[in-house]
């Protein structure tokens, strides 16, 4: 006997008939999806920065924000209860949500799938209402609030710091935002930043973990010592909040002061990444410090770079060479293996005078 859709009527002669009905009415009858995980897909958008909240969690958004509402509407689907096989093979267009007034839009998503094998596959598209309140996240109330759990102090040993420092102090920092930020760290943050016109800067931290990171890196960067301190700050909720602070002290040495180094005389002619690069003012030999011995411990400043004074070649007459003060106009007769090859009469050389003579530094 010929099987008839027991909703439409249809004959089995006109369309498969499956369990009682035709295939086109059997996806009416039987839905991929009946109900989503919740009825409305809310989301809250901080209106300083424009970072989703979901479920209490706050999801960055970047240069996109219809890609991070994506994001967090796949996991809102993948919370839908769907018969097995059944899922998403389009969400239509929708609007980029605003971040300063609430708003509310449906969206279209098609399923794909089968809820009996004797059916073949097929699309169900569902409407969902997204809805975005406005608030403003934690990490924005507590930024504008001026709140920080750490300072990290710069400091110097005896001198200023200096431009190259003040210049790769900011670097560093900016380099260690941006890498925390494409974790997701959202507390690294500094809310305030106090340029103590180079006797230091005060950095004024979002969270522990980041002005931690930020000491490590400055102090290997800039052969510094970090002390680091803590002191009771308030209570919240009977609990004890410590304040922690951070001082990084950069050396008395810089670049282009004259040192002693295991009982040798060089000139400092560069630091990178806390090893200090020197050169023996006599053999003109090249060497670098491991960072460990890229401190006071180990290089004694005999004279800052300030107090390197400045001669004019008169005379080249090897094995002698005559040099003139520039400030003072003294000329003195020294052996030609103080200074540089490849001078000519005329030149300006900087030197240092030390107890056993005078030595050409290099120009830094
Ligand atoms: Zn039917
Ligand atoms: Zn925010």
């Amino acid at each position: 006997m010929s099987q008839i859709c027991c909703k439409c009527g249809k004959s089995e002669e006109e369309e498969k008939i499956v369990d009682g009905f035709c295939l086109s009415c059997y996806k009416a009858e039987f839905p991929l999806i009946t109900s989503f995980y919740e009825k409305k897909f809310n989301l809250t958008a901080c209106k300083l920065c424009g970072d989703l909240m979901f479920h209490s969690k706050w999801h960055e958004v970047h240069d996109d924000p219809k890609e991070t509402v994506l994001k967090i509407l796949n996991e809102f689907l993948k919370k839908t209860k769907k018969e097995t096989d059944a899922k998403v093979v389009l969400i239509e267009d929708f609007e980029e949500p605003s971040f300063d007034v609430a708003s509310k839009q449906n969206l279209k998503i098609l399923f794909e799938g089968t809820t009996n094998e004797q059916v073949p596959p097929y699309q169900q598209e569902t409407n969902l209402d997204f809805i975005v309140n406005i608030g403003v996240c934690e990490r924005c109330a507590k930024f504008t609030r001026g709140y920080f759990e750490s300072i990290v102090q710069v400091r110097s040993d005896r001198r200023i710091i200096n431009n190259d420092e003040q210049l790769m102090i900011t670097k560093l920092v900016q380099e260690m935002k941006d890498k925390r930020a494409e974790t997701g760290d959202r507390m690294a943050y500094i809310t305030k930043v106090v340029d103590q016109s180079k006797g230091g800067v005060d950095l004024y931290v979002g969270h522990e973990k980041f002005a931690k990171i930020i000491a490590a890196s400055l102090a290997d960067n800039l052969a510094a010592s970090t002390e680091y301190s803590t002191k009771l700050k308030s209570h919240k909720d009977g609990k004890p909040i410590y304040q922690s602070s951070y001082c990084i002290r950069l050396p008395y040495f810089e670049i282009s002061d004259v040192v002693s180094y295991l009982k040798n005389n060089y000139q400092i002619v560069g630091i990178r990444q806390g090893r200090a690069a020197l050169m023996h003012l006599k053999t003109r030999e090249l060497k670098t410090l491991a960072a460990k011995e890229s401190h006071p411990d180990y290089l004694k400043v005999l004279k800052k770079k300030d107090q390197l004074k400045k001669f004019i070649i008169v005379a080249l007459q090897s094995p002698n060479v005559s040099v003139m003060n520039e400030v003072t106009f003294e000329t003195i007769d020294i052996d030609d293996s103080a200074i540089f090859k490849d001078h000519k009469d005329g030149d300006e050389i900087l030197m240092v005078e030390l107890p056993d003579g005078l030595f050409e530094c290099k120009k830094i």
